[in-house]
């Protein structure tokens, strides 16, 4: 058993994984308790009458390809989210353990864990600094305890990537301690490379990566860990056997077909364009007291009088993210890039 088995739940690590009905498709199945016959409503490829097979081995390489890793490094679930929640339970027990969040970020690492009953330790990003980690302050806050530390990056609200020099010093000295977790839900945005890379050197650096963003399937719930085998083994207990749906599965791999990703990747560059345009015209509206730099799909905007901006937007039937309730984030609001007319709307309602 490495460290990193030794940092997760006991009780887990002993758990008897549930025995799903054995996946041979060259067989016909009365092992599942299924029906014969499909629905005549049904226009998935494989059946909805069947069971999906666990872990789709098809998905599993697609992505593991996508991502450039190994197969076996690679657990997918509904969206990131399912990753977040699967890693929390496996590693924290109720009323003893913690995970490390940096806020202001992503809300659902500090809802995971208090589902769980895990403590949450807030080590602020330095707002002053550009939203960046303090790396001294997290290794200071890293109490044995704590078993995962999330980061985001780019980071969710505030829309910025986190120094890779930051994130890697920070894993080399957790190597022991604790698990950590980047979550690169927006990287495609960012033009930087993925930290999957790394994880063959650091067995303890696990990768949330989405389907939800870049690759227009939010609808799908597709997401993946990216981590080390025993990581991936162990979440594997945890996930429910038949959790990524056949519809869903069947409608990613047609995404990620060649010629429809090159289609994504043309979308991407379109936003990023759009991004750079309209942060510009931003920061010359009346209202707005600032824009922040954004490695990512959407912009943080801090306004002078946000009841207005926010009776604006929706006057021009535009919905954005009220952010007002993070920490340091009094005054903002968080804007998804649009397509170039909803982008125009908005900056029209805003002059
Ligand atoms: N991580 C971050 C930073 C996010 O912003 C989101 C969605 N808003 C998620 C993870 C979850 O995405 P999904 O479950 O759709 O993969």
């Amino acid at each position: 058993m490495t460290w990193l088995t030794q940092l997760a739940r006991p009780d887990i690590v002993a758990l008897k994984a549930y025995e799903h009905a054995v996946w041979d498709p060259e067989l016909e199945r009365l092992h599942a308790n299924e029906l014969p016959w499909r629905s005549h409503a049904d226009e998935s490829a494989a059946g909805l009458n069947r069971y999906p097979e666990p872990q789709p081995r098809a998905l599993v390489e697609r992505l593991a390809s996508l991502y450039g890793v190994s197969p076996k490094s690679v657990l997918v679930g509904r969206g990131s989210d399912e990753a977040i929640d699967l890693l929390v339970r496996s590693f924290c027990r109720a009323g003893q353990d913690s995970i490390i969040i940096c806020p202001p970020t992503f809300g659902m690492y500090s809802v995971s864990a208090r589902i769980q009953g895990a403590e949450v330790i807030t080590v602020p990003l330095q707002a002053e600094a550009g939203f960046t980690l303090d790396t001294k302050a997290v290794l200071e806050q890293c109490t044995p305890d704590v078993k995962l530390v999330f980061l985001c990056s780019p980071n969710n609200p505030t829309g910025n990537l986190l120094s890779e020099d930051a994130v890697i010093s920070l894993t080399r000295a957790l190597e022991g301690r604790a698990l950590v977790v980047v979550d690169e839900a927006y990287i495609e945005f960012s033009g930087a490379q993925s930290l999957a890379r790394k994880i063959g050197e650091f067995p303890h650096l696990a990768i949330l990566r989405t389907l939800s963003k870049a690759y227009a399937l939010a609808g799908a719930r597709c997401g993946a860990l990216i981590a080390d085998p025993e990581v991936v083994s162990l979440l594997r207990k945890v996930i429910p056997p038949y959790a990524i749906a056949q519809l869903s599965m069947e409608a990613v791999l047609r995404v990620l077909d060649p010629a429809q990703l090159a289609i994504s990747n043309a979308r991407v560059a379109t936003i990023v364009s759009e991004r750079d345009r309209i942060q510009a015209i931003f920061a010359k509206l009346p209202n707005v007291t600032r824009v922040w730099p954004s490695d990512s799909n959407f912009i943080l905007v801090e306004f002078a009088d946000v009841p207005l901006a926010l009776a604006r937007s929706r006057g021009a039937r535009l919905l954005i993210r009220d952010v007002r309730g993070y920490p340091g984030l009094g005054r903002c609001l968080r804007i998804t890039v649009g397509a170039t007319e909803q982008n125009n709307r908005l900056l029209e309602a805003f002059q």
